[in-house]
């Protein structure tokens, strides 16, 4: 079979543990067979990022930035038990916060939906996509404890000090705690521009939820910005494209949540989406099914992964030589979503058409009743599992036929 030629690279950050086995297995057999790709290659082990001291992670966002379209391997953000372990120079910090910050982008989840691995939420026949505002609110607070009586108030003075504002939060008679945060206007249009372009890019509808009836000022303005950012410039692609975009109290969008099947993205507030993302995979069950995609406000700059983690303990009895039934799906999506973008700005249709298939061959295989164990654990005691290996050359075969 001749190979399928790319045009332009794509950005290949690789990682740790288990998830950089699996990684290493679907460039050999699924990737490198099948396509003639320039894949620029960031290593983003534990072991680089000290030797390098994180300037590799910087130099992989900048890749990105420049080429549009990075896929990226699970990589171990260290705590202190990892500094002991791998003898690091510091406490790196996260190379998806660090990458996100140069990409300036949100990040949306979304799980893979196999027909017959049951779902915690049984009627989820449809993705439900979180996109997480990720900067502000609780993150950046500033809080305090009060001890005394006294006032606690929340002051804003102009920079020229001509203009002062000045509320009084409350008269404390004994002890408590008070908290400050804030946001700004261009933060929270990036993310509704990366809201609709995904939205539009996908054609789902997009559901905005917040508490704008309390806050009438704070989650009003997101409110609002929305609203602007929809009639200027997206209403009617909306329109044409058949889908729509709504706010919706956080407390109406919960129990909506609940009722519907899902087929639609909702926007979340920075701590919403932090707590919804993790309600909602569980909801779908598997972490193996979970992927995650960085995308930039204009839409043109994506960086997909898996939502799981270098899965630790499976590395534990791989470097003791054994075989582990490791699920690779979510990794192998990554590959899909980036090489589908890639497609989709380069006009290529041959790599369109491979990243579809790609994608069916998995799920076909998985709905044929061959899966890793911890899928075949959600559906029951009856269910065989195959391990790691053995998924891969079943995978392969079939793609090659
Ligand atoms: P994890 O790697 O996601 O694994 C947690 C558990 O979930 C695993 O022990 C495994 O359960 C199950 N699991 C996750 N993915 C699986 C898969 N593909 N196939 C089968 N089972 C899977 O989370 P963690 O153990 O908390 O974190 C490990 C390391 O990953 C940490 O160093 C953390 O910093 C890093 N991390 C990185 C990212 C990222 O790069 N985006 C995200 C999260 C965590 P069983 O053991 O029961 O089989
Ligand atoms: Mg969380």
């Amino acid at each position: 079979m001749p190979k399928i030629k790319i045009k332009n690279p794509i950005v290949d950050i690789n990682g740790d543990e288990m998830a950089r086995v699996i990684w290493d297995k679907i460039k050999e057999s699924l990737i490198k067979p099948f396509l003639e790709i320039n894949l620029l290659e960031f290593d983003l082990s534990i072991i680089n990022r000290n030797i390098t001291d994180d300037k590799i992670t910087v130099a992989a966002a900048k890749a990105i930035k420049k080429n549009n379209v990075g896929v990226k391997c699970a990589t171990i953000t260290p705590d202190d038990k990892r500094i002991t372990e791998y003898n690091l120079k510091r406490k790196f910090p996260s190379p998806n916060g660090t990458i996100r910050n140069i990409l300036n982008g949100t990040i949306f989840r979304e799980p893979i939906i196999i027909k017959n691995i049951p779902k915690i939420v049984n009627h989820w026949n449809e993705s439900v996509v979180i996109a997480r505002h990720a900067f502000g609110d609780i993150y950046k607070s500033k809080e305090i404890s009060v001890k005394k009586k006294g006032k606690l108030t929340l002051k804003f003075e102009s920079k020229d000090k001509k203009e002062v504002i000045e509320e009084t939060i409350f008269e404390f008679d004994s002890p408590g705690v008070g908290i400050s945060y804030f946001n700004i206007d261009s933060s929270i249009v990036d993310f509704a521009l990366s809201c609709f372009n995904f939205a539009l890019n996908r054609k789902i509808p997009l559901f905005l939820s917040t508490k704008n009836t309390i806050l009438q000022k704070y989650d009003e303005r997101f409110k609002n910005i929305f609203q602007e950012i929809y009639e200027d410039k997206f209403q009617s692609k909306f329109k044409q494209n058949n889908i729509t975009f709504q706010h919706r109290l956080i407390d109406d969008m919960v129990a909506c949540i609940m009722k519907w099947s899902g087929g639609f993205i909702w926007a979340c507030k920075n701590y919403d989406g932090d707590v919804m993302s993790d309600l909602v995979a569980q909801g779908y069950g598997s972490l193996g099914l979970m992927t995650s995609v960085l995308q930039s406000p204009d839409g043109n700059i994506i960086e997909t992964e898996a939502a799981h983690g270098t899965i630790t303990s499976h590395y534990r009895q791989h470097q003791n030589g054994l075989e582990t039934s490791t699920n690779p799906i979510a990794s192998i999506f990554a590959w899909t979503r980036a090489l589908s973008h890639r497609a989709k700005l380069d006009k290529n249709v041959d790599l369109k058409k491979f990243s579809k298939k790609l994608e069916d061959v998995c799920i076909k295989i998985l709905e044929n009743g061959t899966m890793t164990k911890d899928l075949a654990l959600m559906v029951g005691p009856e269910q065989k599992w195959v391990n790691t290996n053995q998924l891969f050359e079943i995978i392969k075969n079939k793609l090659e036929n």
